[in-house]
């Protein structure tokens, strides 16, 4: 049964699948730092407030705000230093603390008055005439970025540099963070060689078992890669029948409409369903995405059959794999990662389908700018790796002008 779909559809039903996933079960304990690109599986809270005292975010004098606006010459104490705590006393009228950034404001100013806009005189400050002071001004208050027990961080985050910083200002050295999801790798193709072979004229390399583990490596998952199996139901047999006892199974080769393009074949033979057999996309029109339902004594699986062309594999990973690794991971689901750029150069259209087409994403100045590199087709891994991204065109088919807001897909 075939089953064709426009792009947005199909990425609609995977992000709806991957939506559908339960949690990981498994987690593991580790410090801070090995949890670096993991993601977390239980909430981090803040410990007390942040800040946990009203801080002066200046270099200056702690003030009261009308006082200091009125023009008055203003009595300096202090000083008061980040890391201590200013032990004089409340401030009291016609007075000014001498504080640093980053030191607790004494009770009784309202706001600090930067040094930049005061004149200093022996022992006392008077503002700069034609500035004032607001209330607030230059404080950040006590527990305004969290309170004690606030959860910033809940069971799902990506623990990245920013997440690790937050947890650590939270005070926790080690984190519960899910265990990866397994994802197996089934290379099909009777062409295909393996990297420690030397291939005859009319093999190939089999690159796409690298290609897609390092995709998955990169999505969170633990790439588990199996033997090629040849253009053979038996081989595909074994394979599907190895590869399913993982969290996620992802074929290459062998889906489209060729006469030993066998896998949707036999993965129909394992009682699968397809919830698509392919997309109106370019590269990566023959992509398949189903489930294997529990059957006997084994446990449901995904599968993704990709396109063989090794561009086209990588494309379609970037667009449909990798949220379902990422889910699986435990990740809030999200779809890929998209932003806008400016086209570069004209481009023809084409209807029909979505092309997703290796392209260059260059920064002239602050402006996001980006223009396809040329290629060979879909087989063309050089020209895959001239690209830093992919321009995502329409598939209305209109004919889109240099200067034109693209979107373009990350990777
Ligand atoms: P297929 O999707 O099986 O029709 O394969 C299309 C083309 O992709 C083949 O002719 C090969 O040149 C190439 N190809 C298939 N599998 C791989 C692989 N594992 N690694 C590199 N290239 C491949
Ligand atoms: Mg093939």
């Amino acid at each position: 049964m075939e089953r064709v779909l426009q792009f947005d559809e199909a990425l609609k039903i995977v992000l709806q699948e991957a939506g559908s996933l339960v949690k990981p079960n498994q987690t593991e304990t580790l410090p801070l730092l090995d949890c670096l690109g993991r993601v977390l599986a239980e909430p981090v809270a803040a410990d007390r407030d942040q800040p946990p005292f009203d801080r002066s975010t200046r270099d200056g004098y702690a003030v009261r705000a009308t006082e200091v606006s009125d023009g008055r010459s203003l009595k300096v104490l202090g000083p008061v230093r980040a890391g201590e705590q200013w032990m004089g006393g409340s401030l009291v009228e016609g007075e000014a603390i001498e504080i640093m950034t980053g030191a607790p404001v004494p009770s009784g100013a309202d706001s600090v008055v930067m040094l930049e806009h005061v004149e200093a005189g022996e022992g006392s400050i008077r503002l700069q005439i034609g500035r004032s002071v607001q209330t607030g001004e230059n404080i950040v208050a006590k527990g305004s970025e969290a309170r004690a027990g606030d959860v910033l961080l809940t069971p799902g985050t990506k623990m990245e540099a920013a997440e690790i910083a937050l947890t650590a200002a939270c005070g926790r050295s080690v984190l519960k963070i899910f265990a990866k999801p397994k994802i197996a790798i089934v290379a099909t193709g009777d062409e295909l060689v393996e990297l420690d072979e030397i291939p005859e004229l009319w093999e190939i390399r089999n690159s796409n078992s690298y290609g897609i583990a390092a995709l998955v490596t990169e999505a969170g998952g633990v790439a588990e890669r199996l033997a090629i199996a040849q253009d053979r139901r038996q081989e595909i047999r074994e394979s599907i029948a190895q590869g399913r006892m993982s969290d996620l199974l992802v074929l290459s080769g062998g889906v489209s409409m060729g006469k030993y393009d066998l896998v949707e074949e036999v993965l129909a033979e394992f009682g699968a369903e397809f919830f698509f057999t392919g997309v109106r996309m370019q590269p990566g029109k023959p992509v398949v995405f189903g489930w294997l339902p529990k059957r006997d004594d084994h446990k449901e699986c995904y599968f993704f059959g990709l396109p063989g062309n090794p561009v086209s594999t990588q494309v379609t990973f970037h667009c449909f794999v990798s949220p379902m690794v990422r889910a699986l991971a435990g990740s809030v689901v999200g779809g890929p990662r998209v932003v806008q750029a400016w086209l570069s150069e004209d481009v023809a259209g084409k209807t029909g389908l979505t092309r997703i087409l290796p392209a260059r994403l260059n920064s002239n100045g602050l402006r996001a700018e980006v223009r396809l590199v040329g290629w060979q087709g879909s087989g063309d891994l050089a020209a895959n790796s001239r690209a830093n991204c992919y321009a995502v065109l329409p598939p209305d088919g209109r004919n889109l002008a240099a200067g034109e807001l693209i979107t373009i897909l990350l990777r």
